[in-house]
């Protein structure tokens, strides 16, 4: 076996145990913001009569429900 000391085996303990909270941080995080993005990416904002609205088809043009205006996607702002 490899000789080792007591503080190189802190060392390696402690780098071992912080990569591994690193990786669990940024994969939550990946996971995080996937879900936040397909939660707002449904919600519409009419520029129009006001209203918000969820719509889940892949169209770029949504109809609003209350007035009949064509929206875009990317218009929704300030949530
Ligand atoms: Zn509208």
């Amino acid at each position: 076996m490899i000789p080792i000391t007591l503080s190189w085996f802190v060392c390696l303990y402690l780098a071992v145990f912080l990569a591994a909270i690193l990786i669990l941080w940024i994969g939550y995080e990946i996971i995080r913001k996937r879900k936040a993005n397909e939660t707002t990416r449904n919600r519409v904002f009419c520029r129009i009569c006001g209203s918000r609205y969820t719509e889940t088809s892949t169209d770029e043009l949504l109809i609003c429900p209350s007035c009949g205006s064509l929206n875009e996607r990317s218009a929704e702002e300030g949530f």
